[in-house]
């Protein structure tokens, strides 16, 4: 395989969290018998740009088949885009005659902010039953991949756009190159591009290597983004970290015409990089050292639970769960149920471990000494939400960043 943005050829491998179940590929009752399908999930690094890619690629029509990561169910995100419209609306000064179009705009979490501020708004969603929830929502969203038709479609009827986001959907892509093509093509000559990904030096720091699955196939250094938008003529302006999915970057882009001037923080970011050794094989080597020591503590948790005959739970079934799950080989012999707020997945089972997914309800009826909070992301969240059980004594385990039990 070659590198996705520089093409070289010597690719390293450094990690391997096993062969895995794509992640979000959650199986109905009568599903539970058949085949799955496991592919390897394993990391490697390109030493000639620096990007982090998986070495596997699986065909995006099986991955994305049926996709139910619904953003709008978490407040978290909500607020998070929320947030994201306003400052965007009012640092490029959009009005009422703007465009702004999301690739990859899920039930359209971030275009209703736009839509709010009176600004026209476009979708493009591949998964058929997230843009249908946009649709019925009142926002514009055209089901499907992002290509050169739907860039011809949207100029067509609605003229180019000031402003093109892509917000956790950069990582999916393998062809990013026509994508970032098709972009420049839908831009206004001094239209912004932004893109918000998970940053690698978050994961290597924070141990968050439960974000990786086949779905996320690039794993991005702001050195990696810069050598790929300036091999495609693009320059990134500005930069600035925010904290979703376990700490992402929010990355602004212009075409070689924009009029914006580049951020010092560009620079900082990059230096910081280079001196974390993000260029370098051995950061990660390092890292993959620190993920099989941390997974040999959860399984130590949780055996250490089962041995004394505790009943175990899990709290959030985000796609990341199935990667730890998978990897930690944890499954519905260790974990009862998984307690999942999202109705879209209750009543299915979880790739590979087939731990069945309820609604919190089933606390009530069926209290266990201890829940696993797989979405430790929203821990805080989720241990408000269960306070009265912790009264009781039930315990709980954040398996991540450092695993812990309190
Ligand atoms: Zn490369």
């Amino acid at each position: 395989m070659n590198c996705r943005i520089c093409n070289d050829n010597k690719l390293e491998k450094f990690l391997s969290l096993g062969d895995s179940p794509l992640a979000n590929s959650f199986l109905r009752k009568e599903e539970l018998d058949n085949n799955e399908l496991y592919f390897p999930l394993e990391l490697c690094f390109c030493s000639n740009c620096s990007l982090v890619q998986l070495s596997y690629i699986v065909d995006p029509k099986v991955m994305f088949k049926n996709y139910l990561y619904v953003s709008s169910t978490s407040n978290s995100f909500r607020q998070h885009f929320s947030h994201m419209s306003r400052d965007i609306v009012n640092r490029f000064r959009l009005d009422t005659g703007s465009l702004a179009v999301d690739i990859g705009s899920n039930d359209g979490i971030l275009l209703k902010g736009f839509k709010g501020f009176g600004i026209s708004v476009i979708g493009v969603e591949p998964a058929e039953n997230v843009s249908r929830i946009a649709q019925e929502q009142g926002i514009d969203t055209i089901n499907s991949f992002f290509n050169e038709e739907v860039v011809q479609n949207i100029i067509k009827n609605k003229g180019k756009a000031d402003i093109v986001t892509a917000c956790n959907v950069f990582a999916h892509i393998d062809d990013i190159s026509s994508v970032v093509e098709n972009v420049k093509k839908l831009l206004k000559d001094e239209g912004v591009y932004i893109i918000e990904v998970q940053y690698i030096l978050r994961t290597l720091e924070d141990m968050t290597f439960d974000n990786i699955y086949h779905e996320h196939l690039s794993y991005y250094s702001l050195t990696a983004l810069k050598y790929f938008f300036e091999s495609h003529g693009m320059s990134i302006f500005d930069v600035e970290e925010v904290n979703t999915h376990g700490g992402s970057i929010r990355v602004f882009v212009q075409k070689k015409r924009g009029n914006n001037q580049a951020s010092s923080r560009i620079n900082e970011m990059l230096e910081h990089e280079i001196k974390k050794g993000l260029d370098k094989l051995d950061a990660y080597l390092e890292f993959a050292k620190r993920v099989y020591l941390i997974r040999d503590k959860i399984v130590s948790y949780v055996n250490g639970l089962k041995a004394e005959n505790k009943s175990i739970s899990g709290y959030g079934a985000p796609a990341k769960s199935s990667t730890l799950l998978n990897f930690c080989k944890i499954g519905k012999d260790k974990i009862d149920y998984i307690i999942d707020d999202s109705s879209l997945k209750t009543g299915l089972y979880t790739p590979g471990t087939h731990i069945p997914i309820v609604s919190s309800e089933k606390l009530d009826m069926d209290t266990p000494d201890c829940i696993i909070i797989l979405a430790w992301n929203f821990a805080e969240e989720i241990l408000k939400k269960t306070e009265k059980f912790a009264n009781k004594g039930v315990r709980f385990i954040i398996p991540l960043p450092e695993p812990k039990m309190i």
